[in-house]
């Protein structure tokens, strides 16, 4: 239905903008022969406000039952407590099992042995938008974060490659001792030693033929994968 009414209703706007048919004409031409389907398409939810039946999973902050919404990242439980006045803004991420019940998959940060260089707090791995990134587990007090490490030492000073984004927003790989050490590459490194000639890393490279393959960088040894 949806697709008949969406280039319907696009046929007659094209028809109005070509002056061929008065708008209000348009509309009700449209509208007369869907109006009966257009009742029973109201029951019909949408990818996006599709209705997921209430859950038996009880918010631990406020105790009333949580909702599955639709986030970014898929769907998430979200306490129906947040329209209300104060609001319980309490989300879970969570797990269908196979015979539906709901498990709720703990938010909790990952922790990691490093120390936070600002304060000495623990460090721990979040999820943000664009992925996984190190932060203070002070925050907010303190904000300090970090890229996580690729695995992969710079072949310069042994410092960790991290993930940097260019200004035009271009994914590189840079040495974490920058500015003292300049070492960066454009191609993802791949923490696994050459099997050829014992290189320490390998590089990620792309090309329109070939797509992605795993290469040395050694010239001389040109294995690849
Ligand atoms: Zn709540
Ligand atoms: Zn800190
Ligand atoms: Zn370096
Ligand atoms: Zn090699």
């Amino acid at each position: 239905l949806d697709v008949d009414f969406t280039s319907l209703m696009e046929k007659e706007l094209d028809e109005v903008e070509e002056g061929a048919k008065p708008w209000v004409t348009a509309v009700r031409d449209f509208y007369i022969p869907f109006s009966k389907d257009l009742d029973k398409a109201k029951d019909i939810p949408g990818p996006k406000d599709t209705v997921e039946p209430p859950t038996n999973v009880a918010c631990e902050k406020c105790g009333r039952m949580m909702e599955i919404k639709w986030g970014r990242n898929g769907k998430f439980l979200a306490c129906p407590g947040y329209k209300e006045d104060p609001p319980c803004k309490n989300t879970q991420n969570f797990e269908k099992l196979p015979d539906g019940t709901i498990k709720i998959v703990a938010k909790e940060d990952a922790s990691t042995d490093e120390k936070c260089e600002k304060c000495g707090s623990p460090m721990v791995i979040k999820t943000g938008r664009f992925g996984k990134f190190i932060a203070c587990s002070a925050y907010p007090t303190c904000k300090t974060t970090k890229p996580i490490p690729l695995g992969v030492k710079c072949p310069q000073d042994g410092g960790d490659l991290t993930q940097k984004r260019s200004k035009k927003g271009r994914n590189f790989y840079a040495c974490a001792n920058y500015p003292k050490c300049e070492f960066a590459l454009w191609d993802r490194p791949v923490p696994r030693p050459c099997p050829q000639c014992q290189a320490p890393f390998l590089v990620e490279k792309y090309s329109k033929g070939a797509g992605t393959s795993v290469v040395c960088r050694n010239e001389e040894c040109g294995y690849k994968e």
